[in-house]
Parts: C-alpha cells; structure tokens; sequence
C-alpha cells in the first residue's frame, strides 16, 4: 500500500511551526494520531477535523476564601470531539493544570471510548489550584462556581464530567447538585463517578483497576506467560494502582515493588497486599514508613527486574531516558500519557509489550458509560452484573487493537489510535459536515 502525505502537508499542526515537542502530551497525541491517520488513509480534512478540539472554554472563577477575601481561579473545558455522541471525560483540580494538558487528555478520552465501543466523544476539564491546601468550603465554592461558568456546556446528552487527579465523589456531588438546581430538576446523569446514594454504580471506583487487570491478564495469555511465575511492579499506589495490585495479586501475581510521592517500597518475595491497603487507609494515603519493604527510588521501581510493569501515577514517566533499563515484558499503562514517543520506539525495539493507556485504563469510562445508563433508565445493577459487563467489552477490545496491530505491524498504541480513530471517522463520514 502506497501512503500519501499530501493529505498532512497543510495540516495546521505540521506547517508552519517548530518540531513537535513530545513532553508536551498534545503534541505526543499529535504524534501517534500522525501514524495512524497514515495508515487509515483518512481523506483530506478529515486530519485537521479529527486532531484538533471541537471547542475549547476558559472561564475566570472567583471564589470568596475562608479569609474573606476574593481569589480568582483559571478553570477550563475542552470538547475534544462529540461526533459519536455526548462528550466524556473528568476533571482535575492541580497546580500543574495547563491547556496543552487538558488538549491532550480531551483527545484521549475521544480515542478510549471509541476503542471500547462506549457512544461518547471526549472532553477533559480541570481548574488550576492547589485543593490540599484549601478547606472543604472553599473547594465547594469553587466547585459550584466553576460548575455554573459552564452550565451551558454540561448536561447528561451534552457533556458528562467524572473525576480526575485530586476530584471525588463529593465533589461530583456538588456538580449534580449545581446543575439541578440551575435545571430546575434533579439530574443524576450529568456527571458519573458519584456517590451511590446519588446514582453512583456499584463496582465505579474499581473499574479502572479491574480494566487494567483484565487486559494484562489479556496479554500475558497472548504471550504465553503463567501468573503464578509473574512478578509486577506497580508505580502509584492510588486508586487505579491499589486495584489494580491487588487484582492482579488476586489472579496469582507476585506484587513485588509499589511506590507513590513518598517513594517505591519492594520486597523480592512479594508484598502483602492486604497489609499494604490495610497500612494506607491507616496512614491517611501513604505508604510512607511501610514496614515489610525496602525503600527504593521511583526510578528503580521503574526498572526493576520484573515481567510486569504498572505505571499508574501520572504522565511521563517512561522516557528516553529510563527505557532502555526497562527490563518488563510487558508495561500496562493505568496512567494516562505515561510513557513518551521516544521512550514507545525503544521500549518496541527491546522487545516489550506495551498496552496503551487508551485500552489499559479504559475500564473506568466504560463503567462510567453504565453509570449514566442506569441513571437515564432508573434501573441499578449488581456489582457482579458491571464486572461482568467491564470485563467482556476489555476483552473485546483487547483483542480488536490486538488485531489490529498485527494486521498494520505496528505497537498496540498504534494499533490502539487505528482502531479508535477509524470509528470517530467512520461516524463523520456518515453525518456529513453540517453547513
Ligand atoms: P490517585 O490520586 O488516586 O493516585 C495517584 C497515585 O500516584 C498516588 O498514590 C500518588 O501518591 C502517586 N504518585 C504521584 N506522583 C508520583 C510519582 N512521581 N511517583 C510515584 N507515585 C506518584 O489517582 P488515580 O485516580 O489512581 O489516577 C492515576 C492515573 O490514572 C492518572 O494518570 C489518571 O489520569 C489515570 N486514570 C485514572 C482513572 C480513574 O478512574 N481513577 C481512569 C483513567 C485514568
């Protein structure tokens, strides 16, 4: 097959400006998205349709401190795409929040919910703070006011928030609260990852780790490789990699390395999970001063000598400069954006299976999708109903980008971009561009 790149020559992201950057999360989406738009031979304008983000919002948030005093935050929305239905994707409260960030992440989540089949585009939004050190009131009051910015923006077959870094329950709680009493009505669908007294479903906050644990599970079957003679190493013992520790553990793996902002604890003999979840919820979150374990750096965690790598902390975590000296078989990304470009061409040429993070941690918004199906019919399952549902649309999925990257001889990241960006087109194609 001859592949053209007359189609990328006027793409607004390729000329005129300087080389990608690919620190910078959009333009590693751009990256990837590149390679598989080539292989998909997607017709010209559908490129620039497709990469860029549908509608971008900023909104200026005052919010009146415990002191008094009004103290402006910068808040953002982007709908990366709702072609194949509502936008979906959480919200993250950080200091480090920035628009290239909140591009790339929107992007994603557009990429995910196709690769699993669930019938919404992508959006991520988020607000520049720092939460740990504002009180519970000045959180709600930023929450809400943020929440009334965007009214227009939110709503349950528009766009669907859930949580991200440093967002919860609660905070959903104050979302849905907002909304309803704007709508005039209660309206438990416009946001997912709520408490299950307010619609919430069961099995949501395990989701995530759950998909992790079905698709390396998934892989090492593909591979040939046993659990019970598998060890795993996990970086970020928060909620995608506590779960996903533990289910793996559950299935047979060894857990023999975990870590977060503290640092890694390892045990060559395996780490007793229970005692360590046990020792976190006593701790106030951390692991720090962990008994059964020593300490190592976060970067050692990375390149233990382990069959199984977990990075479920943040993004770039996995570059040029650490692949090399990973000595995994296989990487499942919980994270989002964990490993770099550069990082995937040498972890591909040693050999080492990496399940990207738009399949691996693509359990929680297929979760996320029940939940607001439950909500829209007034009907709640069991949690052994969602598991069982989680776990056949990962395995679907795992074996379509499987598929797919045998068929295109390329990573399952890109296998992962072909399968996903060719559904986002297919349904382009089919609506038309409205003029
Ligand atoms: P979390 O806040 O519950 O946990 C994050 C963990 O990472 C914490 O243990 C923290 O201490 C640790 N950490 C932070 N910086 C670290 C570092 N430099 N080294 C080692 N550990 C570090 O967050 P989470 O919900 O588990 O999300 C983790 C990642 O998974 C994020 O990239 C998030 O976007 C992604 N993700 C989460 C979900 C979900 O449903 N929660 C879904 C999809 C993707």
């Amino acid at each position: 097959m001859t592949r053209s790149n007359a189609v990328y020559k006027n793409s607004v992201y390729r000329e005129p400006g300087p080389p990608l950057d690919e620190e910078n999360p959009f333009e590693a989406m751009v990256k990837r998205f590149d390679v598989a738009a080539q292989i998909l031979e997607l017709e010209e304008g559908f490129y620039e349709y497709l990469v860029a983000p549908s509608r971008i919002h900023i909104t200026a948030i005052p919010v009146v401190m415990d002191t008094g005093k009004i103290k402006m935050f910068e808040g953002y929305r982007v709908i990366h795409s709702d072609i194949r239905g509502p936008s979906k994707g959480g919200i993250r409260y950080s200091p480090d929040v920035n628009l290239e960030e909140i591009k790339a992440l929107a992007a994603w989540m557009t990429w995910k919910c196709a690769v699993v089949d669930v019938p919404f585009g992508g959006a991520k939004g988020g607000v520049r703070c720092n939460p740990k050190e504002m009180s519970p009131g000045e959180l709600e009051r930023l929450t809400r006011r943020y929440t009334a910015n965007l009214i227009d923006v939110f709503g349950p077959d528009r766009d669907i928030p859930a949580p991200d870094m440093n967002t919860n329950e609660q905070i959903m709680a104050w979302i849905l609260d907002t909304y309803s009493m704007n709508a005039r009505r209660t309206e438990n669908a416009v946001v997912t990852g709520k408490p299950i007294a307010l619609g919430g479903s069961q099995g949501r906050r395990e989701a995530t780790g759950r998909g992790v644990m079905t698709v390396t599970m998934a892989a090492m079957a593909r591979l040939g490789m046993r659990a019970a003679e598998s060890s795993v190493a996990v970086q970020g013992f928060g909620n995608v990699g506590s779960v996903t520790a533990n289910l793996l553990n559950q299935n047979g793996c060894s857990i023999v390395a975990v870590s977060d902002v503290t640092g890694g604890y390892y045990n060559k003999g395996g780490l007793d999970i229970t005692a360590l979840l046990e020792y976190v919820a006593g701790s106030g979150g951390t692991l720090e001063g962990y008994p059964d374990a020593e300490s190592i750096t976060n970067d050692e965690l990375l390149t233990l000598n382990v069959d199984i790598l977990v990075p479920a902390a943040k993004e770039d975590q996995i570059t040029k400069k650490n692949a090399g000296n990973i000595k995994a078989k296989i990487i499942a990304e919980g994270a989002n954006g964990p490993t770099t470009p550069k990082a995937d061409e040498i972890l591909s040429d040693n050999g080492c299976l990496v399940i990207p993070d738009i399949l691996a941690n693509a359990g929680g918004v297929t979760v996320s999708y029940f939940e607001w199906v439950q909500d829209r019919q007034g009907y709640f399952w069991t949690e052994d109903r969602v598991n069982r549902r989680l776990d056949r649309m990962m395995h679907a999925a795992f074996e379509v980008v499987f598929d797919a990257s045998e068929k295109h001889g390329v990573s399952l990241r890109i296998g992962a971009y072909v399968v996903g960006i060719d559904k986002v087109a297919a349904a382009l194609r089919l609506r038309g561009i409205y003029a």
